[in-house]
């Protein structure tokens, strides 16, 4: 029997740098992944059988577009593991204040508290 981790603070969820890590390897696995489905557009009309140019060439768009996204998330990822070492991590980047741990936990690698993520002034 194994219950190693039933002292409040952890409902359930792992912490934040378990959760960002698992996170930033699953979007490494997918970028890989996309990489070997991603070579250039089949002119040949023979080999993209049903799908033609147009739709290939749509397919690439999209393609390039999720790599980007995942790019991005990287980028919020690596940046949020920066902040959990340097103990900057649960503070807004912009304001300083702290963000909700709520908010935290729908979005570890989230940068900034609820005010300033709002945009409202
Ligand atoms: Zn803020």
């Amino acid at each position: 029997m194994k219950r190693g981790q039933e002292n409040g603070a952890n409902d359930g969820l792992s912490g934040p740098s378990e959760r960002l890590l698992a996170r930033r390897d699953e979007l490494r696995a997918l970028s890989a992944r996309a990489q070997d489905s991603r070579q250039p557009v089949e002119l040949d009309q023979s080999k993209v059988g049903r799908l033609s140019r147009m739709d290939a060439l749509q397919g690439q768009a999209m393609a390039q577009e999720s790599e980007r996204r995942r790019g991005a998330e990287l980028q919020r990822i690596e940046a949020a593991l920066a902040r959990l070492s340097s103990g900057d991590y649960g503070y807004c980047v912009r304001c300083d204040e702290e963000i909700a741990p709520a908010r935290l936990k729908l979005d570890p690698a989230v940068a900034t508290c609820i005010k300033c993520a709002g945009g409202g002034r």
